[in-house]
């Protein structure tokens, strides 16, 4: 490749005088080296658009300021008209097109990158990433708004202007301070960190939850990639210091393509997380739940200053949101759907088992009840009797709103907005990244649909006590059933049932627990071949390989993991499976397929040849031996068929135990 130096005397620059001469055409109604350029379409001179070349860049500067860069997209916009490289007609596009070669200009400022000679591919990759988010994206207007901003405090107000209304953020000085153009302030995720802020310095209403980021389509990224692609064609044409190199080997749609499939729309966050906001709405329920509604129906002492009414809100909010997370988490409904929940939702009794009266809108497209956990249908109660004020005097039968008897106010429960705040408040752990680098993670509400799937692989593998007990009675298979009727939801299921596999054959190839049981002998046994061979055979990463060689292997052979707190079951749901299961053991050949969970238990699974278990659920075993052995003791069960079939469950339990300690 041609050095940058190299190009530099190969090549001088005709002289923006000739240029001026030499580019004319007609669609062409200004002067060439104008500022602001006026272009007309080809087939009509008065349909025209104008290309205001004074846009700001990252330092503060305008385009026009920088002779190298200012010079590359005035042959842009110049030769994008000509046959051979844009076929470009009309006037709209042309200046669409241009527009978005100005956001990749301000994008190369923002990382210090003043001449399109200095671009290296990785850059090119780098932004070619980030037009997937739009504008937003390329200029890191929410960073650096959010830098910016940090600055300031109640105190010491960033600029502010004072209208009809009373006090506001001045946005256009703030963007303007920012060096971001004019429009970066109205971008939705801008607009909503400004609007945070205004409600942080006590100035603007808390702003409803942070809009989902852009992901453009395909189609839209490839108008920003065709600008590379069309800098590297033109690159002898342009009078300046464009792109030397072919920036997308596979071509730009093809990149674009990619990209749009790729790129996910909403994060995700990771099952220990899930996990700690599960657990911490569940305690919000359990500890705070009971005063707070005997507050609102004014049967407890209301506050009186105006500083314990905001706080009074603030808990009512987070109440309500503790209790959207677990609806949603255990329904896997969108957030829609659980807000437009009506008051008589909600069927049964903790003896026979609640019911939650949901609308399934893809493949069912109507209501269906579906079976929830007892703290579940007490969430649900909170919010009917939270709103049970509210329903008399607007007439509505939805449940998130509410009215403070004390003072009448009446006011919309908005649980989307108070996520970051609930997780805040239960002490959810911050987010780390594989660099290392802790966060706090930014949650949103179309995340919850995900996490009954989470909580239903992960459940063993962190603290939940007190979820765990709520549970206690419930089976989440059965709601396992009803969620994933909705396509949707069982794609979601699906994937999180395939990182549980990725996160079991991680775990067995890095040896973080050691696998008992015979499938978990096997495959520890797998793994360390693999581990072997990957390694002499000099592969980079040979854990990573060996455990994606057993998740494939379990893929393949249709292994179905469902963990139970005594075992990690593996049966597939197959004919297969089922003969070959200890808790199906007399079955006829053919007549069952997979596990029979009924007849599974710590006695029946340790010997099962689909069994794997860990250090966690081997205590188990000994849990319930130490629970079978008192009761065997006990004077009432002596003598009793009952007292004989524990001794002999006891006795069973025993072997496994030692064998396992051995
Ligand atoms: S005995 Fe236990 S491990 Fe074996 S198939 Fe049945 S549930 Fe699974």
């Amino acid at each position: 490749m041609v050095g940058k130096q190299e190009r530099h005397v190969a090549r001088e620059w005709i002289s923006d005088g000739v240029l001026e001469v030499r580019r004319k055409a007609p669609w062409l109604l200004s002067s060439y080296s104008d500022d602001v350029i006026t272009v007309a379409s080809s087939d009509n001179l008065n349909d025209t658009a104008k290309i205001d070349l004074r846009y700001p860049l990252a330092d503060g500067r305008s385009l026009v300021e920088v002779p190298t860069l200012c010079r590359v997209v005035r042959e842009y916009m110049f030769w994008v008209r000509d046959d051979r490289y844009g076929r470009v007609q009309d006037a709209a596009t042309h200046a669409a097109m241009v527009q978005h070669m100005l956001h990749i200009v301000h994008s190369m400022t923002v990382r210090e990158i003043w001449s399109f000679g200095d671009l290296l591919r990785s850059d090119i990759d780098e932004m070619a990433t980030a037009c997937v988010g739009g504008i937003e994206a390329l200029t890191e207007s929410t960073r650096r708004i959010g830098e910016y901003l940090a600055k300031f405090s109640q105190e010491k107000l960033p600029p502010v202007k004072v209208g009809r209304t009373g006090m506001s953020l001045d946005r256009t000085r703030i963007v303007a301070e920012c060096c971001l153009p004019s429009g970066a302030a109205v971008l939705p995720q801008t607009a909503h960190i400004l609007d945070s802020a205004a409600h942080m310095f006590g100035i603007g209403t808390k702003p409803d939850e942070a809009p989902e980021p852009r992901h453009l389509t395909a189609q839209n990224v490839r108008m920003y990639l065709a600008v590379f692609e069309s800098l590297f064609e033109m690159r002898n044409a342009i009078e300046g210091e464009g792109l030397s190199f072919k920036p997308f080997k596979e071509g730009a749609s093809s990149r674009a393509a990619q990209l749009g499939r790729e790129t996910n729309r909403t994060p995700i966050a990771s099952p220990r997380l899930v996990l700690a906001l599960l657990e911490g709405a569940t305690k919000y329920i359990c500890d705070e739940s009971e005063e707070l509604l005997r507050t609102v129906a004014g049967q407890s002492p209301c506050p009186g200053m105006h500083r314990q009414q905001v706080s009074l809100r603030r808990k009512i909010q987070l109440l309500a949101c503790a209790c959207f997370v677990l609806i949603l988490a255990f329904t896997a409904r969108r957030p829609s759907e659980g807000l437009g929940l009506l008051a008589g939702c909600l069927a049964g009794n903790d003896e026979h088992g609640w019911y939650l009266h949901v609308y399934i809108s893809k493949n069912l497209r109507r209501m269906q009840w579906i079976p929830i956990p007892a703290i579940v249908a007490r969430a649900v109660q909170i919010l009917i009797q939270l709103s049970e004020g509210a329903r008399e005097v607007t007439g509505k039968e939805e449940i998130f709103q509410v009215l403070e008897k004390h003072s009448a106010t009446l006011y919309p429960l908005k649980p989307t907005a108070w996520l970051d705040d609930l997780a805040a408040e239960v002490g959810v752990p911050l987010h780390k990244a594989t660099t290392g680098v802790e966060s706090i993670w930014k949650w949103q509400s179309r995340q919850l649909r995900r996490f009954f799937a989470v909580l239903y692989f992960y459940r063993y593998e962190g603290p939940l006590e007190v979820l765990s007990h709520q549970l206690r009675h419930f089976n989440l298979n059965l709601t396992r059933a009803y969620v994933t009727l909705d396509p949707e939801a069982a794609a979601l299921w699906h994937q999180e049932e395939w990182g549980y596999q990725g996160h079991v054959a991680r775990a067995i190839v890095a040896g973080e627990k050691a696998y008992s049981g015979p499938m978990g002998k096997r495959l520890s046994s797998i793994a360390r071949r693999l581990k072997d061979r990957f390694r002499k055979a000099l592969h980079v990463a040979p854990e990573e390989k060996a455990a994606e060689s057993i998740r494939t292997m379990m893929a393949r052979q249709g292994l179905v993991l469902t963990p139970k707190k005594w075992v990690l079951c593996t049966c597939p749901g197959t004919e297969e499976g089922g003969q070959r299961a200890a808790c199906r053991t007399g079955a006829e050949v053919g007549s069952v397929l997979g596990p029979d969970f009924a007849n599974a238990g710590p006695t029946v699974c340790p010997a099962c040849p689909w069994s794997m278990r860990t250090a966690a659920n081997e205590d188990t075993s000994v849990e319930v031996a130490q629970e079978l052995a008192t009761a065997v003791e006990g004077s009432a069960r002596l003598n009793t068929v009952f007292g004989e079939i524990e001794r002999a469950n006891l006795a069973k339990l025993e072997r496994f135990n030692a064998v396992a300690a051995a």
